[in-house]
């Protein structure tokens, strides 16, 4: 399964995730690094919830 590739502000679907940054840092502003996910106790930023999740699991014992 593809992960999913779609812009939070607007909706649309993008066929890469280069191409979601692409139209987030264009169209948005948004920075080109959209690491939204990031730990609570040490800062590290992930690009996915699972990516922060497992970070956690390993990094913090959580
Ligand atoms: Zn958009
Ligand atoms: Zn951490």
């Amino acid at each position: 399964m593809p992960e999913q590739l779609k812009c939070e502000a607007c909706g649309i679907d993008f066929p890469t995730k280069e191409a979601m940054m692409q139209h987030g840092a264009t169209v948005h502003k948004m920075p080109s690094t959209s690491n939204q996910f990031s730990c609570k106790s040490c800062g590290a930023q992930f690009d996915s919830m699972s990516a922060l999740q497992e970070h956690g699991k390993k990094a913090h014992a959580m």
